[in-house]
């Protein structure tokens, strides 16, 4: 599959790896929108949050908690914001379900 994710996943395209395992992998964005910006990706392909079905349920709650870990590994005691663009409306532009994890400023609220 053409999926730039998948490949950053298995390694066939370069990535600041954040963390990884067997079910995930979190990586440094190459555009920061913020002083901290990570993406955590399921390895498995998944092509947004719009295809979540039941047996997703594990490896979404394992993105989440990778999150929750990274922003403690990285000092956003402050706070920090994740986010999951789904579809051309949310913004997506990558087709591989990832979650952003945003910290290092105030975020503004509502988003663009
Ligand atoms: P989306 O807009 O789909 O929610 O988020 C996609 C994110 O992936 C963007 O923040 C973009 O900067 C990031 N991104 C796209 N291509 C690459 C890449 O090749 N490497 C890395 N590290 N990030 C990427």
């Amino acid at each position: 599959m053409d999926c730039i994710f998948c490949k950053i996943a298995a390694g066939e395209i370069p990535s600041k790896q954040l963390y990884s395992d067997e079910t995930v992998y979190a990586f440094a964005d190459i555009d920061p929108k913020a002083p901290f910006h990570a993406l955590i990706i399921p390895r498995e392909h998944i092509g947004s949050l719009a295809e979540a079905a039941g047996h997703h349920k594990a490896v979404l709650g394992h993105m989440h908690v990778t999150a929750a870990g990274l922003a403690r590994e990285h000092g956003l005691d402050n706070g920090y914001r994740v986010v999951i663009n789904t579809g051309p409306d949310g913004g997506q532009t990558v087709s591989h379900l990832h979650l952003h994890l945003l910290g290092g400023r105030p975020m503004a609220w509502p988003p663009g």
